[in-house]
């Protein structure tokens, strides 16, 4: 009676023939309510024989499982599908995939795979918040739909990159006029909350049987593909084409142990001091920055910054230095040794974003770092490269109370009336001059120039890369008031720097 028009069931006919064989059954059943409404049953029925051993009712057990199937129904939703746009999650697409690669070969087709990511979309998230991102994501997902075939999937990969399976008509000519489409559909502008947005993309493919016939290989080569494109110059698209292996594979690869490295905390600080020139005591640390690789050991940092920065990780990353070079320099503190600032390097990616000051108060307060203890590095360049808005930003930083210091200073091409106008405390002499000291004549006349300079501005200055004797000689005639490198300590790991900073001065004789 309760199922209605609904009697195709497996449930139905595995209790019809229980009851034929007088046998126990179990089954799931759906039946409906009288206004029609679906509601799942799991029904246990069970034959009650007499003392003969004859047959004379059954005992049936009725359970509402409703709750129960709907949340399987649910589980098994979000296990293949993203909440945020509805489509097809990276589980179900590699098993679409899979099964595509299949009917492929038995029909002897083609498969195609194309890799999706926005251009502009971080900007999007950064500036206009999370949930703008998501809407955009939105309204990217539904023009990629449109743009697809039925037969096709087209799934969220994760943050703002999608993944396109196509099966049927995949010949390089009509793969380029789609992915032309694509690309004019998405970076038609988007409207949200009365902003009009612009994105663009970049599009990469791959091709079964030509670049691979597993799953796995023609994604990887699609995303190769997509980097290339990316690279070269964004809101385009590119086949695989076998020499992106090297480079880019390369690249791609860094990028995603960086990415790990920082979620397993494989990161680490290594400091070297700033001394006073003439009392030879430690003043600061520098708080440089080392990867603990587990394949390679300690990587230098200019093995990953660079990608770092490529590749936006370098936002997480200084974040990560930032806090943790102000609770060692606290716990130091906390330990009774003598109050030194620690400083740290700000790449200029970094600086460009306007929370930056933010941040840096809310590292300060958790960590209970006085300001004053706390100096960030700008490199020169950094600077210069956008000085109007350097000067408002420099502002913000300096109001915290904390150090600036200007890195690298020489190399880049610092306006003097900017000078005037940063609320820089230091400026650090690029280690190119001071190397040369006692070697190149014109290098031995800027030092002088830059450390006069930094004098008449009121600022302070450190040389970089202090080696020998004679170079600190040569500074300390010119007054220059702090040095740091290698003649004095390397950069040394935390137990060796706080061992070093115990005594508080510098042990070389040369020093005292
Ligand atoms: P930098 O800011 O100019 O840092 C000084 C670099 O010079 C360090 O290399 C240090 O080991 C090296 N050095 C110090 N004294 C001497 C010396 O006497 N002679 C010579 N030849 N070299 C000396 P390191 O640690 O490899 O860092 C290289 C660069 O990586 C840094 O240059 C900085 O630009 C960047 N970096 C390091 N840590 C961080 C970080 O946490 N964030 C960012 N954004 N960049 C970092
Ligand atoms: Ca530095
Ligand atoms: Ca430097």
């Amino acid at each position: 009676v309760l199922q209605r028009d609904d009697r195709e069931q497996e449930g139905v006919a595995l209790i019809r023939e229980a009851l034929a064989a007088n046998r126990e059954v179990s089954a799931v059943v759906r039946n409906y309510r009288k206004d029609g409404a679906l509601f799942w049953n799991q029904l246990f029925i069970a034959p009650v024989p007499d003392a003969e051993g004859i047959i004379t009712h059954h005992i049936g057990v009725i359970n509402d499982v409703t709750d129960l199937m709907r949340y399987q129904e649910q589980l098994e939703y979000q296990a293949n599908y993203d909440s945020l746009t509805r489509l097809p999650n990276r589980n179900l697409l590699r098993d679409r995939l899979q099964h595509a690669l299949i009917v492929a070969q038995r029909q002897h087709k083609g498969v195609a795979v194309v890799f999706m990511d926005l251009d502009g979309f971080k900007n999007v998230n950064d500036s206009l918040g999370h949930s703008v991102g998501d809407r955009l994501l939105g309204v990217v997902a539904e023009r990629l739909a449109r743009c697809t075939r039925t037969s096709d999937t087209v799934a969220r990969h994760g943050g703002d990159e999608f993944v396109v399976v196509m099966t049927d008509t995949v010949d390089e000519q009509s793969l380029i006029a789609w992915m032309e489409r694509v690309r004019a559909s998405i970076s038609e502008p988007v409207w949200l909350d009365g902003t009009e947005l612009y994105v663009g993309c970049s599009l990469g493919a791959s091709l079964f049987p030509q670049d691979g016939d597993d799953a796995e290989t023609l994604m990887k080569k699609a995303d190769l593909a997509m980097y290339r494109a990316k690279d070269m110059g964004r809101n385009t698209f590119q086949f695989y084409q076998p020499e992106m292996n090297a480079s880019a594979g390369a690249r791609l690869n860094l990028e995603r142990r960086l990415r790990r490295a920082l979620r397993d905390n494989q990161f680490l600080l290594h400091y070297q001091p700033q001394v006073d020139i003439h009392t030879g005591r430690i003043v600061g640390t520098e708080a440089l920055v080392r990867w603990r690789d587990p394949e390679v050991g300690l990587v230098p940092p200019s093995s990953f910054i660079p990608v770092a920065e490529e590749s936006g990780l370098i936002g997480p990353l200084s974040e990560w230095v930032l806090r943790e070079a102000c609770r060692q320099n606290k716990a130091w503190q906390d330990l009774g040794l003598p109050p030194a600032r620690v400083s740290v390097n700000l790449s200029a990616r970094v600086f460009q974003q306007r929370d930056i000051a933010k941040l840096v108060m809310q590292v300060l307060d958790e960590t209970g770092l006085e300001p004053r203890y706390l100096e960030l590095e700008l490199t020169e360049s950094a600077i210069m490269r956008n000085a109007e808005e350097a000067v408002s930003m420099l502002n913000e930083l300096s109001a915290l109370g904390i150090g600036l210091a200007i890195d690298d200073f020489g190399t880049g091409y610092s306006s003097l009336s900017y000078l005037k106008r940063f609320p820089v405390d230091r400026l650090k002499i690029d280690r190119s001059f001071v190397s040369d000291i006692g070697i190149s004549g014109d290098d031995e006349t800027i030092t002088s120039a830059i450390i006069a300079l930094a004098h008449s501005l009121k600022l302070q200055v450190i040389a970089e890369g202090v080696e020998t004797s004679a170079q600190l000689d040569f500074l300390k005639e010119r007054a220059c008031d702090e040095m740091q490198g290698f003649y004095f300590a390397k950069p040394l790991s935390t137990d060796a720097i706080s061992e070093l900073m115990k005594g508080g001065t510098a042990h070389e004789p040369a020093m005292a």
